[in-house]
């Protein structure tokens, strides 16, 4: 998966939460110290969140596939109907 190729190069700064190349010694962004290793727990946590909202976005994209097909065997249904009568 794309994020976690990504993983390999790039680390959570522990101060800003920003995205920082894992060889830096100083994050860019805030000058903080790279505490890479306390922030595996951190991107872990990141990452696991993106993949449940991943998971979630395919559920719901699942459920309207879902919900118009029982639209559509509805009106299947109904044109059945309406050729018996
Ligand atoms: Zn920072």
């Amino acid at each position: 998966m794309y994020e976690r190729l990504l993983m390999d190069f790039v680390c959570v700064c522990h101060n800003c939460r920003k995205t920082i190349e894992r060889e830096f010694l100083y994050c860019p962004w805030c000058g903080k110290e790279n505490a890479e290793v306390a922030d595996n727990v951190v991107l872990d946590n990141v990452f696991s969140q993106l993949e449940e909202k991943q998971a979630n976005d395919r559920n719901s994209r699942i459920k309207r596939i879902e919900s118009k097909i029982i639209e559509i065997e509805k009106g299947l249904d109904e044109l059945e109907l309406g050729v018996r009568n």
